[in-house]
């Protein structure tokens, strides 16, 4: 369904462009952040994004152009950032 996302070639690390949309669906699905959570942020937001994007975990990296923002301390979260996602565990990966 989001293919469009992730030109993906065989064995070739991926770099993903975010674009708004995904950036304010992702930022959406943060619940928590390491900052606010760091007992339960095990997650990084990339893999929200992986979520979204439906790209291959293992080889994709994505660029923000901006980070998103907790919703619940207001702090910058990146790629790399531990999130607590919202409702993680009721999806199918079908999002
Ligand atoms: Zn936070």
């Amino acid at each position: 369904m989001a293919d469009d996302f992730c030109p993906l070639t065989p064995e070739e690390q991926v770099i993903v462009l975010i674009t708004p949309a995904v950036f304010r669906q992702a930022q959406s699905l943060i619940a928590f952040c390491e900052h606010c959570d760091s007992e339960n942020a095990e997650f990084l937001f990339d893999h929200i994004l992986d979520r979204i994007t439906g790209c291959d975990p293992m080889r994709t990296e994505y660029i923000l152009e901006v980070p998103a923002i907790c919703p619940n301390c207001r702090r910058e979260v990146f790629e790399k950032t531990l999130v607590v996602p919202i409702s993680f565990e009721q999806d199918n990966g079908d999002l």
